[in-house]
């Protein structure tokens, strides 16, 4: 699968919103769009005003790169929010929030979902018991997620949590710390997820 290969903190400044991709640091003084709140490069203090379609095509990249996914996957999951009954700028959220990565990643078990994204691969995580080691893998209400039983991994788990410490959990999963379980006790609603996104520019970009 592709991926993002730019400077992560490059992506934050370009797009002018802290994305969250590189762990604990995003929340110290170190964040670099803390320090540096404007474009990377020559002419990044002189960011020019832009069009409409350029704040929605701007969006629409904040939230990619925010869960980290690539165009196709990202238009994918669009047309499936669009297919369902109900607002599909929620939807599509939705979706994205119960992606297996994500959800190891909200629960603190992860520093970031680029590293859930690892964990989910190298074969730590159950669902209900059975291995799932495929990052896009949609949670559904009730499910368990639990981890691969090994001292090795528990202690990885352990450290990420604790420098996951900052990291609020979201209410729709039960975490706990001491088990190493996540349960899926409702769907996220809006509410739940950030607050930040203007999910209807999305929408309206695509449905140009
Ligand atoms: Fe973005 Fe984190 Fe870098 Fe800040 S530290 S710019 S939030 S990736």
């Amino acid at each position: 699968m592709g991926r993002y290969l730019e400077a992560k903190c490059r992506i934050c400044r370009r797009i002018g919103s802290k994305l969250f991709l590189k762990g604990p640091r995003c929340y110290t003084d170190k964040c670099a769009l803390s320090r540096r709140p404007y474009a990377p490069g020559q002419h990044g203090r002189m960011r020019s005003k832009l069009s409409n379609y350029g704040l929605q095509l701007r969006e629409k990249q904040k939230v990619k790169r925010m869960y980290g996914i690539l165009e196709r996957q990202f238009r994918r999951y669009f047309e499936i929010a669009q297919r369902k009954k109900g607002v599909t700028g929620t939807l599509l959220l939705q979706l994205l929030e119960r992606r297996l990565d994500n959800v190891v990643y909200q629960s603190g078990f992860a520093t970031s979902r680029n590293s859930a994204r690892q964990i989910v691969r190298h074969n730590w995580v159950y669902v209900n018991g059975k291995r799932v080691n495929i990052p896009s893998y949609i949670v559904r209400e009730g499910d368990e997620i639990t981890f691969k039983n090994s001292e090795r991994v528990k202690k990885n788990l352990k450290d990420f949590k604790e420098m996951s410490k900052k990291h609020q959990v979201p209410l729709w999963l039960l975490v706990d710390d001491e088990k190493f379980t996540i349960k899926v006790v409702r769907l996220p609603e809006r509410e739940d997820m950030p607050a930040d996104i203007k999910e209807q520019m999305i929408v309206e970009l695509y449905s140009k």
